[in-house]
């Protein structure tokens, strides 16, 4: 793009998306080249330091890091791993809620910047394969128009160069809300919901499962599975918080 023509794109575009914080639609400063404002960002609570070698649990400083933690310890979890860039709470929470329940897309690079931030300190990234997003039923997904999951999953395989599967693993029965429900029933109400559909190219791969939030990790378990089930090697779990 010439520079003349920048010089006329750019303020079209600050008039296409005002400059708001995409987290609490607060002013932004003209100077501020993020999307993000400083409180916001401040309040973003990465996990670093220990963490629970299961599901990614952040620990303090002097927990054991050689055994699972005391929320997964007595869950079975199909996944091999599970790593998350950051807490559930705050801007983060705000972020995720803006992208899926109000379709603000300025959201997206966001986070996934907070989830590559996250992976390139992973210590299994290399052994991946193919990304996979965790499905949402057809029909949330029409009603939604789109699938929060995938939107990660393409940015997250275009920055590391993996390729990412969108099609192959489905969501073949809608599932109550996760949301009221204990534990043990998140695990029960996820049973069988996930298939892996085709002839697959995924058997014998390693494949790193794509999500935006992560509970008790029973939805990233029940994927697993359904992947496991048909050939694949193993699977770890991208998040962008828990
Ligand atoms: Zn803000
Ligand atoms: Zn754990």
């Amino acid at each position: 793009m010439g520079s003349w023509v920048r010089h006329i794109a750019a303020p079209l575009v600050d008039l296409a998306f005002p400059r708001m914080c995409v987290a609490c639609n607060g002013g932004l400063a003209d100077d501020n080249p993020d999307r993000l404002c400083g409180p916001c960002q401040a309040v973003i609570k990465r996990i670093d330091g220990n963490r629970c070698p299961k599901c990614g649990e952040q620990l303090g400083p002097h927990s054991r890091t050689d055994q699972r933690c005391m929320i997964c310890r007595n869950v079975p979890l199909v996944f091999s791993k599970a790593s998350a860039a950051c807490r559930y709470e705050g801007s983060a929470r705000q972020l995720i809620l803006n992208l899926k329940y109000k379709r603000q897309m300025a959201a997206l690079p966001l986070l996934s910047e907070l989830m590559i931030g996250d992976l390139e300190r992973a210590d299994f990234l290399d052994r991946v394969d193919v990304i996979v997003p965790v499905p949402l039923h057809w029909r949330r997904r029409l009603w939604r128009g789109f699938n929060q999951s995938e939107l990660l999953a393409r940015r997250l395989g275009k920055r590391f160069s993996i390729p990412v599967c969108a099609n192959r693993l489905r969501r073949i029965r809608p599932t109550a809300s996760q949301t009221r429900l204990r534990r043990a029933e998140r695990f029960e109400n996820l049973k069988g919901a996930f298939r892996v559909e085709g002839k697959n190219g995924l058997a014998g791969k390693t494949v790193l499962l794509c999500d935006d939030v992560m509970t008790t990790g029973a939805t990233a378990s029940e994927c697993s599975r359904a992947l496991r089930e048909a050939g694949v090697k193993a699977t770890y779990v991208a998040l962008v918080a828990r």
